[in-house]
Protein backbone atom coordinates (compact mmCIF):
# COMPACT_ATOMS: atom_id res chain seq x y z
CA UNK A 1 0.00 0.00 0.00
CA UNK A 2 1.05 3.70 -0.63
CA UNK A 3 2.64 5.36 2.28
CA UNK A 4 -0.21 7.96 2.24
CA UNK A 5 -0.93 10.00 4.87
CA UNK A 6 -4.33 10.21 6.99
CA UNK A 7 -7.13 12.24 6.00
CA UNK A 8 -8.56 14.92 8.51
CA UNK A 9 -11.65 13.61 10.49
CA UNK A 10 -14.31 15.98 10.45
CA UNK A 11 -15.45 16.43 13.73
CA UNK A 12 -19.30 17.10 15.08
CA UNK A 13 -21.39 18.91 14.52
CA UNK A 14 -20.70 19.47 11.11
CA UNK A 15 -23.44 19.25 8.09
CA UNK A 16 -21.86 16.55 5.71
CA UNK A 17 -22.25 14.54 9.24
CA UNK A 18 -26.28 14.56 9.62
CA UNK A 19 -26.49 14.31 5.97
CA UNK A 20 -27.87 11.34 3.61
CA UNK A 21 -24.60 9.94 1.75
CA UNK A 22 -25.11 9.88 -2.12
CA UNK A 23 -24.86 5.70 -3.39
CA UNK A 24 -21.31 5.23 -4.67
CA UNK A 25 -22.06 4.63 -8.83
CA UNK A 26 -18.17 4.20 -9.70
CA UNK A 27 -15.89 1.33 -8.41
CA UNK A 28 -12.88 3.39 -9.86
CA UNK A 29 -9.34 3.26 -8.87
CA UNK A 30 -9.74 7.22 -6.98
CA UNK A 31 -12.32 5.26 -5.19
CA UNK A 32 -10.13 2.43 -4.24
CA UNK A 33 -7.60 5.30 -3.53
CA UNK A 34 -10.05 6.90 -0.94
CA UNK A 35 -10.74 3.58 0.79
CA UNK A 36 -7.32 2.87 1.36
CA UNK A 37 -6.74 6.17 2.92
CA UNK A 38 -9.41 5.77 4.90
CA UNK A 39 -8.49 2.76 6.45
CA UNK A 40 -5.00 4.42 7.28
CA UNK A 41 -7.01 7.23 8.96
CA UNK A 42 -9.27 4.51 11.26
CA UNK A 43 -5.89 2.53 12.18
CA UNK A 44 -4.03 5.66 13.11
CA UNK A 45 -7.33 7.08 15.34
CA UNK A 46 -7.31 3.67 16.80
CA UNK A 47 -11.09 3.06 15.24
CA UNK A 48 -12.64 -0.18 14.64
CA UNK A 49 -14.23 1.82 12.13
CA UNK A 50 -14.56 4.60 9.16
CA UNK A 51 -17.40 6.20 7.02
CA UNK A 52 -16.78 8.26 4.10
CA UNK A 53 -18.80 11.50 5.46
CA UNK A 54 -15.85 11.04 8.64
CA UNK A 55 -13.71 12.87 5.99
CA UNK A 56 -15.77 14.92 4.53
CA UNK A 57 -16.63 12.55 1.37
CA UNK A 58 -20.93 12.59 1.19
CA UNK A 59 -20.97 8.89 -0.12
CA UNK A 60 -21.95 5.41 0.83
CA UNK A 61 -18.57 3.81 1.43
CA UNK A 62 -17.42 2.53 4.93
CA UNK A 63 -13.99 0.86 6.45
CA UNK A 64 -14.50 -2.01 8.87
CA UNK A 65 -12.28 -3.68 11.44
CA UNK A 66 -12.76 -5.16 14.36
CA UNK A 67 -9.92 -7.84 14.67
CA UNK A 68 -6.81 -7.60 17.12
CA UNK A 69 -4.46 -7.37 14.61
CA UNK A 70 -5.60 -5.20 11.77
CA UNK A 71 -6.09 -8.33 9.80
CA UNK A 72 -9.99 -8.25 9.25
CA UNK A 73 -10.17 -4.78 6.99
CA UNK A 74 -12.92 -4.97 4.46
CA UNK A 75 -14.70 -2.23 2.74
CA UNK A 76 -18.59 -1.81 2.22
CA UNK A 77 -20.24 -0.23 -0.30
CA UNK A 78 -24.13 1.01 -0.97
CA UNK A 79 -24.69 -1.45 2.49
CA UNK A 80 -27.94 -2.01 3.60
CA UNK A 81 -29.41 -4.26 6.46
CA UNK A 82 -31.29 -7.01 5.40
CA UNK A 83 -31.71 -8.96 8.68
CA UNK A 84 -31.55 -7.99 12.07
CA UNK A 85 -32.35 -9.79 15.18
CA UNK A 86 -31.52 -9.50 18.93
CA UNK A 87 -30.59 -6.39 21.16
CA UNK A 88 -27.60 -5.50 23.17
CA UNK A 89 -26.18 -2.85 25.13
CA UNK A 90 -23.45 -1.28 23.10
CA UNK A 91 -20.91 1.16 24.68
CA UNK A 92 -19.70 3.49 21.81
CA UNK A 93 -17.33 6.08 21.02
CA UNK A 94 -17.03 7.68 17.72
CA UNK A 95 -14.30 8.96 15.53
CA UNK A 96 -16.01 12.33 14.92
CA UNK A 97 -16.81 13.07 18.46
CA UNK A 98 -13.73 12.22 20.15
CA UNK A 99 -14.16 12.18 24.07
CA UNK A 100 -17.28 10.86 24.19
CA UNK A 101 -18.26 7.23 25.03
CA UNK A 102 -22.04 6.02 25.76
CA UNK A 103 -24.30 3.48 25.65
CA UNK A 104 -27.50 2.69 23.27
CA UNK A 105 -29.37 -0.24 22.07
CA UNK A 106 -28.21 -2.01 18.93
CA UNK A 107 -29.17 -5.45 17.11
CA UNK A 108 -27.00 -8.36 18.27
CA UNK A 109 -26.91 -9.87 14.85
CA UNK A 110 -27.50 -8.59 11.72
CA UNK A 111 -26.68 -9.12 7.77
CA UNK A 112 -25.16 -6.77 5.84
CA UNK A 113 -26.03 -6.45 1.72
CA UNK A 114 -23.57 -4.72 0.33
CA UNK A 115 -20.75 -4.11 -2.64
CA UNK A 116 -16.62 -4.70 -2.41
CA UNK A 117 -14.43 -1.99 -3.48
CA UNK A 118 -14.90 -3.62 -7.08
CA UNK A 119 -18.44 -3.08 -7.08
CA UNK A 120 -18.98 -6.88 -6.65
CA UNK A 121 -22.43 -7.98 -4.44
CA UNK A 122 -21.26 -9.29 -1.11
CA UNK A 123 -23.10 -10.36 2.25
CA UNK A 124 -22.08 -10.01 5.59
CA UNK A 125 -23.20 -12.38 8.39
CA UNK A 126 -22.09 -10.38 11.81
CA UNK A 127 -22.71 -10.50 15.57
CA UNK A 128 -21.51 -8.87 18.86
CA UNK A 129 -18.60 -6.48 18.02
CA UNK A 130 -19.04 -6.55 14.90
CA UNK A 131 -22.59 -5.98 14.38
CA UNK A 132 -22.14 -3.01 16.25
CA UNK A 133 -19.51 -1.57 14.17
CA UNK A 134 -21.37 -2.04 11.15
CA UNK A 135 -24.40 -0.74 12.59
CA UNK A 136 -22.49 2.64 13.59
CA UNK A 137 -21.17 2.99 10.06
CA UNK A 138 -23.80 2.64 8.38
CA UNK A 139 -25.66 4.91 9.57
CA UNK A 140 -22.95 7.31 9.22
CA UNK A 141 -23.81 6.95 6.08
CA UNK A 142 -27.63 8.04 6.46
CA UNK A 143 -26.76 11.50 8.46
CA UNK A 144 -27.07 9.50 11.98
CA UNK A 145 -24.79 9.33 14.88
CA UNK A 146 -24.92 6.87 18.08
CA UNK A 147 -25.92 10.20 20.13
CA UNK A 148 -28.56 10.39 18.01
CA UNK A 149 -30.03 7.27 19.42
CA UNK A 150 -29.46 8.25 23.37
CA UNK A 151 -32.37 8.96 25.54
CA UNK A 152 -33.55 12.35 26.23
CA UNK A 153 -32.30 12.17 29.67
CA UNK A 154 -28.23 11.32 28.34
CA UNK A 155 -29.16 13.42 25.51
CA UNK A 156 -28.98 16.47 27.72
CA UNK A 157 -25.86 15.35 29.25
CA UNK A 158 -24.29 15.00 25.82
CA UNK A 159 -25.57 18.76 25.27
CA UNK A 160 -23.98 19.84 27.98
CA UNK A 161 -20.84 18.07 27.47
CA UNK A 162 -20.53 19.98 23.98
CA UNK A 163 -21.43 23.05 25.32
CA UNK A 164 -18.57 22.42 28.00
CA UNK A 165 -16.05 21.42 25.18
CA UNK A 166 -16.99 24.70 22.80
CA UNK A 167 -15.89 26.68 25.86
CA UNK A 168 -12.60 24.98 26.84
ZN1 LIG B 1 -18.77 7.20 14.21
Amino acid sequence: MCAAKPLDIVIYPADVLSTPAAPVKDFDDPLRELLDRMAITMYAASGVGIAAPQVNVSIRAAVIDVSEDGAGRYYILNPRIAWKDGEMPSEEGCLSIPGYRDSIQRSERIVVEAQNEFGKEIEIRAEGLEAVCLQHEIDHLDGVLFVDHLSRLKKDLFKRWLKKRSEA
